[in-house]
Order: structure tokens, then sequence, then C-alpha cells
């Protein structure tokens, strides 16, 4: 039968290891799902691959599934990571889903001098990474890191991650197709009120940044997260 449940568990993988659950995964699975013993089910804990599971014990407060066999190896996504300031809580709830399951490797909240939410819920967004793993078949989920201030972002900078910088300001001039070598690399998407011009000239006067349009049209935040993963993936990631 094949399994069609994916857990992420944050437990060692591998043949015959037991994996115990903990009383919200027991909820789920026993609760939501109405598995019961003997149920198969896909665990991956973002190091090991996917492994199928049978459920060997189930109950109210937990359970426990021995591994059988590796599904799928382990897939990391690129180096990349989405920097971005966050914006209503619901719309950064949509965008850090779209990181994960569009192949962040890491996502970074920033606090510029326009961004309207002074602090995010760090916990409940990882949550959201996980979930996404879980949906889109990933075996990795990307970090979501504490908010961080974009100045002190920018100071400690490792300048061999390139950047690519969506400046709305390039709205009407444009842009050149996005090229560039492989390896580390960074999205950068402002707030709603956008980059301010001292943080737009930082940006821009970074040997390591290339700043590009994302079209005619002032994008939301939310969707310029999107329209910018395309584009980084279909030129530089995994998609191509
Ligand atoms: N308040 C800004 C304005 O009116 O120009 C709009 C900011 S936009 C809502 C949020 C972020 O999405 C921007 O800081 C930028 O990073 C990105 N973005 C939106 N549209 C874009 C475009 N056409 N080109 C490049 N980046 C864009």
């Amino acid at each position: 039968m094949d399994a069609k449940i994916r857990l992420y568990v944050e437990h060692p993988l591998g043949a015959e290891q037991s994996v115990p659950l903990d009383r919200g995964q027991a909820h789920y699975l026993f609760g939501v799902m109405r598995q019961t013993v003997g149920a198969q089910v896909l665990l991956f804990n973002g190091q090991s691959g996917e492994w199928r599971a049978t459920v060997a014990e189930a109950g109210k407060r937990g359970g426990t599934l021995i591994c059988e066999e590796e599904t799928k190896p382990l897939q990391m996504p690129p180096d990349l990571w989405l920097c971005f300031a966050p914006i209503k809580k619901a719309r950064t709830d949509f965008i850090v889903e779209k990181a994960a399951e569009m192949g962040a490797a890491r996502i970074v909240p920033l606090q510029t001098e326009f961004t309207n939410s002074g602090r995010i819920q760090r916990d409940r967004l990882q949550a959201h990474a996980v979930e996404a793993a879980e949906q889109c078949g990933g075996t990795y989920v990307p970090q979501v890191a504490e908010m961080a201030r974009f100045d002190r972002v920018m100071s400690e900078w490792d300048t061999a991650r390139r950047i690519m910088f969506c400046d709305e300001a390039l709205a009407a001039a444009g842009s050149p197709p996005l090229t560039g070598q492989q390896g580390p690399w960074a999205i950068f998407i402002g707030p709603e009120g956008g980059f301010s011009a001292r943080e737009r000239e930082k940006l821009r006067g970074m040997d390591h940044a290339v700043s590009v349009s994302l079209g005619p049209r002032i994008l939301r935040a939310d969707t310029a997260a999107v329209a910018a993963m395309t584009l980084w993936q279909q030129a530089l990631g995994d998609w191509s």
C-alpha cells in the first residue's frame, strides 16, 4: 500500500530505526488522519532522505513508528537565501511557505527602515516551512532565521554570497536577464514601503550584488518573492 502521509520528525532515521511521536504528531496521525497500527507513513528529518515507516504503537499522547526502507535520498536545495522584510502576518506566512516549496535553503526576515512589522513569531514561521516541505515532497526544511536588522546583516555579509537585489526603482527601466555563476546567492525583497534610498544605495554599491527588475509593475512583496525565486531558480537554480 503506498504511504501518502509525509511527516517531518526531528529524530535519526535508518533501517529498523524506532521513531517516537510527540503528542502533536500523534494527534495529527491518529486523531486527524485516522491512521492505526500497521499504517505506513513517509518520514523525513532534513538530513537523511525520506523513509517509509510502519506505525507500531498508536496512542492519544504519542506513538512509535519503525523505519523500513529509504524511499528518497536527501535532496538539498541550491544554496539560496531569501532575505525579505516581513509584511502582514498572513502574507509573511505565504512568503515562508512559498520559499520552502520553491527551494530556498534559508529564510532571513529583515528589519529594514520601512519594515512595518516590528517582530515575527519565528517558531510559527518555521512550522509553516515544515508543513510546506511535508506537502511538496521535499526532504529538506529551510531554517527560518531570527529577524535581523538590515545594517547588521550587511555589515556581516560574506561577499562570496552574491545578492539578487530586487529593486523596485528599476520597474520602469527593466534590467538584463539574470546571469552569473552558480553557488551561494541571496534574494533581497523589501517591505511594502520599499527599500529606503540609503538601503538601495548600499545594495547598489556592492560588487557582489546584481540589481534586478521584476517587470514594469510594482509587485506586492509576497508576489515579488515568488517572482524572484522563479527567476533565480530558472536561471541559476535547480529548475533548469
Ligand atoms: N513602496 C514601493 C514602491 O512603491 O515603489 C514598493 C515596494 S514593493 C511592494 C516590495 C518589494 O518588492 C520591493 O522593495 C522590491 O524588493 C520588490 N519589487 C516589487 N516590484 C518590483 C519590481 N517591479 N522590480 C523589482 N523589485 C520589485
